[in-house]
């Protein structure tokens, strides 16, 4: 079979670029199709927790905004504290700039990139994969699907089971210069307000990215809880640029991540954490496992990419679904958690290893010492408290 590359990859978000960079620097050839024009807008809050740092295979500060040490807290868009980490905790940045950043890092190591070049079908056999555009058919060995949250491979392979659907809104504001500066370290945070969701102010260099996501079924009241954050945080809007809304994919189960020769990964494969949204760390870890696992498979190691589904079980969904119980634990009870962090060091101390990635969700079980054992079912009874509170708040709120 004649072919275009070793390996397509649709969709040049963190997860597309990033596998593209490894496997282009192992000497696979690769060729990403990308249905948009670059740089280009993405709905995101950009806020890159400092455990990013870890995994990527190169230095991303000329796209950083701002380094984020405080933590403006608030619930029922009140009851305010302020808490500071010495060390950085988040680094905010805009998709458009990481975006372009990490696509001109995966064709200086060798890539090709097709923009304006959406993927309209996708089949393999037992030789490769074709990618079909409305220009042509292109070939290659293996498919990656680094396609985001509407992800046409996953769909069109069956890799699209157990996602549950949060939704997020996102606004980039302008403030006064004078506020911009005042809180450019600190990120805004009201939790506990709306069940399942919360409101969040990322600073950037030159505005305020400012958010509200939580469960899709429940996205007609975000723009509202948005609306009475804003007005809470007295934070002045001088203009405001742009204000969308975007669904969350998450994965409630261990599941398969490949058929045949196709891989998802990132938001394609529902990697987002349910507890704060974070998508960018898991897009660019799975990325990552993707181009090791083909690797691993053309230098004979391997017989197939079995190895992809195992590791991303393994390695990234039981942090997923412990995002997913602590969440469920903390809209319980938001308010004792809100001041356990106002209150106690070691909670605090906590919150910030977890940003940094010196703790895990996976840890924090282990925290209840003897009374481990109660953890899976009180955040049985957690999440059945949840789903009440969702229903209440849609009826009354
Ligand atoms: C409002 C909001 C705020 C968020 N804030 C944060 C945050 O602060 N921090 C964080 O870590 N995560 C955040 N997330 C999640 C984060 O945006 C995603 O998890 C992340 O973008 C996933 O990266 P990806 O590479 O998998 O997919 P994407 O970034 O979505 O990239 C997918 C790419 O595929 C392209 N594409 C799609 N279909 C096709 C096709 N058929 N053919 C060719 N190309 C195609 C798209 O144009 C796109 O460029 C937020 C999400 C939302 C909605």
């Amino acid at each position: 079979m004649d072919r275009d590359a070793d390996v397509i990859i649709s969709g040049a978000g963190p997860a597309g670029s990033i596998a593209a960079y490894h496997l282009q620097k192992s000497g696979i050839s690769v060729l990403i199709l990308e249905k948009s024009s670059f740089p280009r807008y993405k709905v995101c809050g950009a806020g890159l927790t400092h455990k990013i740092l870890s995994i990527l295979p190169y230095d991303i500060s000329p796209v950083i905004h701002t380094v984020v040490h405080s933590f403006r807290f608030s619930s029922g868009l009140s009851d305010v504290y302020t808490r500071t980490n010495e060390l950085p905790l988040m680094y905010c940045t805009m998709r458009d700039e990481l975006d372009s950043f990490l696509l001109e890092k995966a064709v200086e190591a060798g890539a090709k990139i097709r923009t304006s070049e959406k993927v309209t079908g996708m089949e393999q056999d037992e030789q490769g994969v074709i990618a079909r555009t409305g220009n042509r058919a292109y070939r290659s060995l293996f498919l990656i699907g680094a396609d985001g949250a509407s992800s046409l491979t996953a769909r069109t392979f069956g890799l699209n089971k157990h996602i549950e659907w949060g939704m997020a809104w996102e606004a980039e504001v302008r403030s006064s210069p004078e506020i911009l500066q005042k809180y450019s370290d600190t990120v805004f945070l009201d939790w506990g307000t709306f069940p399942g969701g919360y409101s969040w102010i990322f600073p950037k260099k030159d505005h305020f990215s400012i958010g509200t996501g939580g469960p899709a079924h429940m996205a007609k009241r975000m723009p509202e809880y948005y609306d009475k954050f804003i007005a809470s945080t007295g934070i002045p809007i001088l203009e405001t640029m742009s204000n969308r809304s975007h669904p969350l994919p998450v994965r409630t189960k261990k599941s398969d991540f490949h058929s045949g020769r196709v891989m998802v990964a990132g938001d394609a494969a529902g990697l987002t954490d349910a507890l704060t949204g974070e998508g960018i760390f898991w897009a660019v870890k799975s990325g990552s496992m993707a181009a090791e696992v083909i690797w691993q498979n053309l230098q004979g190691k391997i017989p197939d990419l079995a190895l992809y589904s195992a590791r991303i079980n393994s390695e990234i969904m039981p942090e997923l679904l412990e995002a997913k119980n602590i969440g469920s634990l903390f809209n319980a009870m938001p308010l004792r958690v809100h001041h356990w962090v106002r209150d106690s060091e070691r909670v605090w101390r906590a919150f910030g290893k977890v940003l940094r990635g010196e703790r895990n969700f996976t840890d924090v079980p282990g925290a209840f010492g003897t009374w481990k054992f109660l953890w899976k079912p009180v955040c049985a009874l957690s999440s059945v408290i949840q789903r009440q509170k969702e229903k209440h708040y849609m009826k009354h709120a």
